[in-house]
């Protein structure tokens, strides 16, 4: 079974480490010269849950995949706003049984990812992993999992059971979700208030929760998240998803989530988009008012051009 990794920033060069280690033929493939060239010259360097490894793993620049190969499954891990490249460079490479997995965050990935395969070959899901990358060719990866998968149409269900089998075989604990939607949205919920608000106020997960006046913009616009998320027949409970954000928060304080460090640190452009941005497109769409996520995500727009972000 050929393995793909399309995009080996930080999460993919961690699930690719995962899937390498473990035994599988896996590739990462990545536009970023400078890390490609790292790593097929000197491997990877990944800190797996605080342990160094050094993985001759096969890697190809995006421009250079050879012509004749075609891989069983692909794990897209491209930032949202670098999926559509991804995909244009990996067509050539699939077929009508490739698997093509989505964890990425944000929303409604499928609906490009659909105009490249059919419904039944996209695994989407959601992952607590979380990586980062120091230097080309330098990453890391923490965390234990889950990372929750699901079938977009019930044709696609065994599909996704091959690969919460490769994900289990490769110790990144793969979990059948029990409802797919609810637990992307759920994880909009955390990306939408601490990604974005850590990112506008300049400040880690417990400095939010120190605020009254931040909490109550967490309040306002997980509301608005619930509510928009009723169009795919989601029905979270406000005060309960509420009070697990404010948990989270405090449970992993001094951490600073990863949309700062690409915005504040590194002046990336973020997802903001297909998250906040995306709630309330799609509020729109099935007129349902999303005005605090709205806002949230032009302001992070705003801090983008004044940082000129890349
Ligand atoms: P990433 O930014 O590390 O990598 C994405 C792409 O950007 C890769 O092609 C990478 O090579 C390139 N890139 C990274 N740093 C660069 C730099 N300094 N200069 C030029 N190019 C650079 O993305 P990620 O964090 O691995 O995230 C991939 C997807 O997974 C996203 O949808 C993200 O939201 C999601 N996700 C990430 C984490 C995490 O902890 N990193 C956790 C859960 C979900």
């Amino acid at each position: 079974m050929k393995i793909a990794i399309a995009g080996s920033g930080a999460l993919g060069s961690g699930f690719g480490a995962k899937l390498f280690q473990n035994g599988y033929d896996v590739t990462l493939i990545d536009s970023w010269e400078s890390h490609v060239k790292a790593i097929q010259t000197n491997g990877l360097h990944i800190d797996i849950n605080g342990e160094h490894c050094h993985l001759e793993i096969p890697m190809y620049d995006s421009r250079d995949i050879p012509e004749d190969v075609l891989y069983d499954v692909v794990f897209l891990f491209p930032k949202s706003m670098q999926l559509k490249e991804v995909l244009d460079y990996i067509q050539p490479h699939i077929n009508q049984s490739t698997i093509v997995v989505c964890t990425m965050n944000g929303l409604k990935h499928e609906r490009l990812i659909e105009q490249y395969v059919e419904l039944p070959q996209i695994v989407r899901g959601v992952t607590t992993w979380t990586a980062g990358i120091e230097s080309p060719g330098y990453t890391h990866l923490m965390g234990s999992g889950p990372v929750e998968v699901g079938a977009l149409v019930t044709e696609g269900t065994d599909n996704v059971k091959t690969i919460v089998d490769i994900l289990n075989q490769a110790e990144l604990n793969g979990v059948l979700s029990d409802d797919l939607h609810q637990s992307i949205w759920k994880k909009i919920c955390v990306n939408g208030t601490a990604n974005a608000l850590c990112t506008i106020l300049e400040c880690n997960l417990a400095t939010l929760n120190q605020s009254d006046d931040a909490k109550n913009l967490i309040y306002k616009i997980t509301q608005e998240i619930v509510h928009v998320a009723t169009i795919d027949d989601v029905h979270l409970n406000l005060d309960e998803v509420f009070e697990y954000l404010i948990d989270l928060n405090d449970k992993v304080g001094p951490h600073y989530p990863s949309m700062y460090q690409d915005l504040i640190n590194n002046h990336r452009k973020t997802e903001i988009d297909y998250i906040n941005g995306a709630v309330a497109r799609l509020g729109m769409e099935h007129h349902i008012d999303a005005p605090v996520n709205h806002f949230v995500a032009n302001m992070i727009h705003a801090k983008e051009q004044q940082l000129d972000a890349q």
